[in-house]
């Protein structure tokens, strides 16, 4: 079919979603390092997990093997209420940049939630009510995480307890009140129902919280209670094998029209979006049937890919959690200020920490108000308004296209939008009125949270 032909927007029926997850492990030849248990720095089994995790999810987390994983019919049909999702030919951005080369954006905001992590919530969720548990509990930051799983929760009638780090529980009033609509309690953290919480408000009175004493909270309360665990929105294997399917869409609808991408990009936080979005395309590479470029983008003020280093750390800043082997700038390494705060963690998974060691991806850092222009750039020509996190892998996509403008290249390029940025208009605000800063940790930053990791690397 000739490329004129290809639409501004390749949907796919309900028939031809897919039926499986893409476990991109398989195809690796050097698997992620396992999870340690930090008290004894064994790798952690099935059983220690199974007390933290639902028991599904945990064979999932420790299986480097089966290619393909079923999508369970309950989680099909949940999908099919906002998948497809849309995989936008990019023509008007084209247009504006006058280059050669072709855009293509696989669009994840088109749910309530605004954000592809309803795609691994639900299916969480699916596996605890399979379990028989009561409910679950997590942390959310920004909000996004929290109210893609109160959804799910509230659709599978699963209890759903979200601590929510405390300056944004006081400053993002909107997603705190959608995380209820759907019927979850939400807390302030650090709060004074946990043991850890407690602790925290007693050392720091007045703090704001963080993403990790969150987690800490989190999980203290899913042990504790009888009938719940705790579930996490990115990092883990077990994320990136459900969102694998913003990857498979992706290539099911390319691969109807003929089209191969050279170029693959998206942001990175904790990885989850861009190895599902990748997975696919990674795999036919890991198998020597197709080369692709692969492109991180993750912004200058949490930099775990290109300054970070490759080591085990934990993942939360109470160091509950188990041990895993990331690029990371350090547990206790603290972004400052910075809008897109689902880029803000410390570590990356350890997949793509492992395919990036062994130099089948890149990653590039960019700076916040450069993220800020490029995302008010393609809302005027393309219509969505995109959020800060998903406006990295715009920026970087724009950069590559106007490469092949001076190149007259014809590169393919494929990126991944993650989600819109109508709960992000106080960032925006920001941008226009000029109190928009670029944050760039100095080198001594870095080497002082590195210097706190943990003793067994
Ligand atoms: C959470 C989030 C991200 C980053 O998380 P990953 O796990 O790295 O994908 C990116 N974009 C949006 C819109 C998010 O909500």
């Amino acid at each position: 079919m000739s490329e004129n032909k290809i639409p501004y927007k390749i949907y796919l029926s309900e028939e031809e979603m897919p039926r499986t997850w893409y476990n991109l492990r398989a195809d690796m030849k050097n698997k992620p390092a396992p999870l340690l248990n930090p008290g004894t720095g064994r790798p952690m089994t099935a059983e220690e997990l199974e007390g933290v995790f639902c028991k599904e999810l945990v064979a999932q987390e420790l299986d480097n093997d089966t290619p393909y994983f079923e999508i369970p019919g309950e989680i099909r049909d949940f999908y099919k209420m906002y998948r497809p999702s849309p995989l936008v030919r990019a023509y008007c951005l084209e247009e504006k940049l006058q280059t050669p080369a072709k855009i293509y954006y696989k669009f994840e905001g088109n749910n309530t939630s605004g954000s592809h992590k309803l795609n691994s919530a639900i299916a969480q969720a699916y596996y605890a009510k399979q379990q028989g548990l009561k409910g679950v509990t997590t942390e959310t930051g920004a909000g996004q995480w929290g109210t893609a799983l109160s959804m799910a929760c509230g659709y599978l009638g699963l209890d759903c307890k979200v601590f929510m780090v405390k300056c944004s529980y006081e400053q993002k009033p909107f997603r705190r009140e959608v995380m209820k609509v759907y019927g979850s309690s939400v807390t302030p953290s650090p709060s004074d129902t946990t043991n850890v919480g407690r602790k925290i408000l007693a050392e720091f009175p007045g703090t704001g919280g963080s993403l990790g004493c969150a987690i800490s909270e989190a999980v203290e309360t899913a042990v504790s209670t009888p009938g719940y665990r705790y579930v996490l929105g990115s990092v883990l294997n077990q994320v990136l094998l459900h969102q694998s399917v913003i990857g498979l869409e992706s290539k099911i609808a390319l691969d109807k029209y003929g089209v191969k991408p050279d170029i693959v990009i998206g942001c990175a936080g904790g990885g989850s979006n861009l190895g599902g979005l990748i997975a696919p395309f990674m795999g036919e590479k890991l198998r020597g049937e197709a080369d692709y470029r692969f492109i991180a983008v993750e912004p200058a003020s949490c930099p775990s890919f290109t300054r970070g280093r490759y080591a085990y750390d934990f993942c939360d800043t109470g160091m509950v959690c188990p041990l895993a082997k990331m690029y990371t700038l350090g547990s206790s390494f603290m972004p400052s200020a910075d809008h897109a705060g689902g880029l803000r963690f410390h570590g990356m998974s350890s997949v793509l920490s492992q395919l990036y060691a062994d130099g089948y991806m890149e990653a590039v850092s960019v700076k916040q108000t450069d993220v800020f222009r490029a995302a008010e750039e393609f809302a005027r020509v393309e219509g969505i308004l995109p959020a800060p996190e998903s406006s990295h892998a715009i920026l970087a996509a724009v950069n590559e296209a106007k490469r092949c403008r001076e190149t007259g290249e014809e590169k393919t390029i494929l990126f991944g939008l993650t989600g819109t940025g109508y709960f992000d208009l106080v960032a925006y605000e920001k941008f226009h009125s000029g109190e928009m800063h670029d944050f760039v940790p100095t080198e001594e930053d870095i080497a002082r949270s590195l210097a706190q990791l943990p003793e067994v690397n």
